[in-house]
């Protein structure tokens, strides 16, 4: 960045300095033009004056002699009344010149007293200007410079102008260097961590913002990726150190052969837990990851997946003498069926393992003018109010002990939360301690849909 700077800081300052450059020595020529034309103008004049009055009864030819034969700066020719030129300093045999009172420069005086133009010159190939003043007998006098001798002087300008230019270009970039070092300080200087006590541009502050925002971002998802990683081997490590002392138990003969059953059972039942967290572990992570292979969006009705999910838990119901009742309307929401019978699952299988013997569940889906609906009621032991909110983080249970006996993982309402997540649907916990609990969840308008006819969408 700071080379990038520092190369257009100098390509900005050697185009501004070559540009004005040259500019100035244009209009310095074009102004030094005009200076010169003035200059023969005004010599003219006070030549023709000497020429009509003080030197009046000479021959002019001889004055002109004297004035120019020996300084040819300018051109003088003498014209007389009939075209023919008399006198010319800067052409030997003037007598043998073509008649001059058709140059538009005498044809002007003759007629006006004066006359001028700039032209290629016959005698020297060159652009030339013309100055022509009739004198009181009728001979006109014409001065005369090439633009060559204003070029040439305006010439000899340029290498004062390309050392002044060079000097400028080397003091630039100096400046430059130091600019840019001085705009870069503060940028150099940006402490990450601590961006508030930064004193930087204003410009800056936003971009420095979001860094640090990002950065808090990053380590709340490391912290929350640490902690579950502690709670993963803890919960992994029990289930197995139970499995592992019950085998070695019995690989060492230390068991009697009546309690070996028991023991088997035990190594099962914990094995089917290990099983059970490992899977609702990969579906966290899937569904973190926005896996898509596993999700793939389609048409699903919610009320056909609740009503599937009731048949696969009736048994678990049965077995606690719960009766599920159940109420629905076909609610159609794009997502995924996979996704969406996991969310149900979660919630009717702990409406089922946190009720009371013989409790009562009420399952129901229904489209409302908010979207698509589905919400569990179960007559449960409910949740306290503190609990509420906290039932959805990772392997956190408000009664470890009843959601081991139960079968729970802790992960089942995190899975739920974060399908509610990808759905964009809002969930609602309504518990009373003792009493039950009912949880919903409202899908979104926009991926809401009532009935079958665009199924193909
Ligand atoms: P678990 O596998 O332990 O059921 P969940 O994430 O599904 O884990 O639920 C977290 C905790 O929330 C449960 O351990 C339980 O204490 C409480 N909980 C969830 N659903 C209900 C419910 N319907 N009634 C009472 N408590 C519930």
């Amino acid at each position: 960045m700071r080379r990038t700077i520092y190369k257009n800081i100098c390509i900005i300052v050697a185009l501004a300095v070559v540009v004005t450059t040259a500019l100035s020595f244009f209009v310095y020529f074009h102004h030094f033009s005009g200076s010169i034309k003035k200059d023969v103008i005004n010599e003219s004049r006070v030549l023709a004056h000497y020429l009509d009055n003080v030197s009046a009864g000479k021959e002019r030819t001889d004055i002109l002699k004297k004035l120019y034969d020996n300084h040819n700066e300018s051109r003088i020719t003498l014209i007389d009344k009939d075209g023919k030129v008399i006198y010319d300093n800067y052409v030997k045999d003037f007598n043998n010149m073509e008649n001059h009172n058709n140059r538009p420069e005498i044809k002007s005086a003759i007629e006006n007293g004066t006359g001028e133009i700039t032209r290629q010159s016959d005698t020297w190939g060159q652009k030339v200007y013309y100055y022509a003043r009739r004198l009181s007998d009728g001979q006109v006098v014409r001065m005369s410079k090439t633009n060559d001798s204003m070029f040439e002087i305006s010439v000899s300008v340029i290498p004062v102008m390309l050392f002044i230019t060079f000097i400028i270009l080397i003091i630039s970039a100096y400046i430059a260097n130091k600019l840019t070092r001085h705009i870069m300080e503060p940028i150099n200087k940006v402490d990450l961590d601590n961006i508030d006590d930064n004193a930087v541009y204003d410009e800056l502050k936003p971009f420095l913002k979001r860094i640090e925002n990002e950065n808090i971002e990053r380590e709340r998802i490391q912290n929350i990726r640490s902690e579950f990683s502690a709670n993963v081997s803890h919960e992994l490590k029990t289930p197995l150190t139970t499995i592992s002392g019950y085998a070695q138990m019995i690989t060492a003969g230390i068991a009697k052969p009546e309690d070996i059953q028991g023991f088997a059972q035990k190594i099962e039942k914990e094995s089917e837990r290990l099983i059970l967290l490992i899977n609702d572990i990969i579906k966290l992570s899937n569904l973190e990851e926005d896996n898509t292979d596993t999700y793939t969006t389609e048409k699903v009705d919610i009320d056909a997946v609740a009503n599937h999910v009731m048949g696969v838990l009736e048994n678990a119901a049965l077995k606690r003498g719960i009766r599920m009742f159940y109420s629905g309307t076909p609610s159609y929401i794009y997502s995924s069926s996979v996704m969406i019978e996991e969310m149900i699952y979660n919630l009717v299988d702990n409406a089922i393992k946190y009720n009371k013997e013989n409790g009562k569940i009420v399952v129901f889906v229904g489209s409302t003018n908010a979207g698509a609906e589905v919400s569990v009621k179960d007559s449960g032991i409910g949740i306290a109010e503190e609990e509420q909110d906290r039932i959805f983080e990772r392997f956190y249970r408000v009664d470890k002990s009843h959601s081991k006996t139960v079968g729970g993982t802790g992960l089942g309402l995190s899975i739920v939360k974060h399908i509610a997540i990808a759905c964009n649907a809002k969930i609602t916990v309504k518990s009373r301690l003792g009493e039950g609990t009912t949880i919903s969840v409202l899908f979104p308008k926009e991926i809401s849909c009532s009935d079958r006819s665009d199924t193909n969408k």
